[in-house]
């Protein structure tokens, strides 16, 4: 098995409540902070123009339905997660 199956075979298996739990153990003793973020629409929203729709996202690949911009999804989301903090926090 290689190792992204069995990550995600050990991820998968446990509660979401214990894995919040770890996660914020872990931060706190390196220091960090935990910010959670509601997921609503990221996946479907374009990082660049904004438009949602819940066709543009293809698997592992966004492709924004309004202007084209083709991106790795995670990525895409992970931007608007950004955008988000930096006005948010
Ligand atoms: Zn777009």
């Amino acid at each position: 098995m290689d190792i992204v199956k069995r990550f995600r075979t050990i991820v998968g298996s446990w509660a979401p409540s214990e894995m919040q739990k770890s996660i914020d153990y872990k931060a706190r003793n390196a220091g960090k902070i935990i910010i959670n973020v509601n997921s609503g629409h990221r996946s479907q929203r374009c990082s660049k123009c904004g438009h949602v729709n819940k066709n543009n996202s293809h698997g592992l690949i966004f492709i924004c339905r309004n202007c084209v911009f083709e991106f790795n999804a995670n990525l895409n989301a992970s931007r608007k997660i950004e955008v988000f903090f930096i006005y948010e926090y």
